[in-house]
């Protein structure tokens, strides 16, 4: 699908964009190869971060510009429309990451938003370093996992970031503690009215020195669950928030647990499949659409709403417009 844009406005918004800011920047490229889905169509203007200074400087450029704009981590919690996205998509690969241990004896690691969580976790697992073990199979960037609070076998970013420099809708970098990063079920500051024109710029987690031997036991031991319990392939991990979690009330029950109960598991449109391993998976079998995704999203929506009572909410983030 190509850009809305004609080819001189594009080139023209382009050239803007590189005028103002440092990093490469290009017309028309594709998101479906920087997706965990292979779905989705173009970003009119897209442009590579290689650190946080070069990060902040295009999202300035964009606000200086009044254009559209987004951050684009690892995208593995993302649907990216078959239309692609207006504006800007920044992908960011600022990927800076240390373990810290103090004289006081306080230890952690910092990590530039761009970093791959489940590697700096697995550099603390054999550092020694404990806190980090839940994530060493989370795909995405550190600064998505603060985004979304991501989180694995009872641990979440939350328990871990004591604090983030924040690029804020003022275009300043602050330090915010984790008190002011209102992390929730799978969610943060950053997902809410407050927080959604600011940006993460780097992370600063907490660890705790336990035997290296026993924190790579059980990461591998939660490798193990997942393998056993969770498709592998295209896809963008869990599609919907588990509800009882979500409301913080009434009975805990899966999301996979309702789309099954609705018989969903298995169903497929065109390309796109619900996981007949776990029903919370909406796989791309090769070649899906991002309308098919969408489609067996509403379907979803739709039966477990009639069947259950139930209203599931996204997980994952959409970018573009679904509408047909
Ligand atoms: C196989 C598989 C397994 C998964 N398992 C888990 C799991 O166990 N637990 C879990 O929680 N998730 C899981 N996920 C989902 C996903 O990996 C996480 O949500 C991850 O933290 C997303 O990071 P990302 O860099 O890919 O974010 P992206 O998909 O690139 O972006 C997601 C959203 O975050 C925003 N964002 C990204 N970077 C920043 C930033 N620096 N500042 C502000 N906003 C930002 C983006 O704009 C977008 O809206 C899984 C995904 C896959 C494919």
């Amino acid at each position: 699908m190509r850009s809305t844009m004609g080819a001189e406005a594009l080139a023209a918004e382009v050239a803007r964009i590189a005028g103002l800011a440092s990093g490469r920047v290009l017309a028309g490229e594709p998101l479906a190869p920087r997706t965990s889905y292979r779905i989705g169509g173009l970003a009119d203007i897209f442009a590579v971060a290689r650190s946080r200074e070069e990060l902040a400087g295009l999202v300035r450029a964009a606000r200086t510009l009044g254009m559209e704009w987004r951050i684009l981590g690892r995208g593995t919690n993302l649907l990216v429309a078959d239309r692609g996205v207006r504006g800007l998509v920044i992908a960011n690969r600022a990927e800076g990451a240390e373990l810290v241990r103090e004289p006081g004896g306080c230890c952690g690691a910092r990590a530039d938003s761009g970093a791959l969580l489940g590697q700096l976790a697995m550099r603390a697992c054999r550092a020694g370093l404990g806190g980090l073990e839940f994530a060493v199979e989370i795909p995405g960037s550190v600064g998505g996992a603060v985004a979304g609070n991501a989180g694995a076998f009872g641990g979440a970013m939350a328990d871990v970031v004591t604090e983030a420099e924040v690029l804020n809708a003022k275009g300043d970098v602050v330090t915010l503690p984790s008190s002011e990063l209102a992390f929730a079920y799978r969610t943060s500051r950053f997902r809410t009215a407050r927080g959604r024109d600011e940006i993460v710029l780097r992370a600063r987690m907490r660890l705790q020195p336990t035997k290296a031997a026993d924190l790579l036991a059980r990461a591998a031991a939660n490798r193990e669950t997942r393998q056993r319990s969770q498709p592998w392939g295209r896809c963008a991990g869990s599609v919907f928030r588990n509800p009882g979690r979500a409301e913080g009330a009434g009975e805990a029950r899966s999301a996979g647990y309702y789309i099954e109960q609705a018989g969903l598991k298995g169903h497929a449109v065109g390309r796109a499949r619900i996981s007949p391993v776990h029903a919370n998976f909406i796989m791309n079998d090769g070649g899906a659409t991002a309308a098919e995704v969408y489609t067996l999203v509403s379907l979803a929506k739709e039966r477990v709403r009639e069947r259950f009572g139930v209203e599931l909410q996204l997980e994952i983030q959409l970018w573009g417009d679904f509408e047909p």
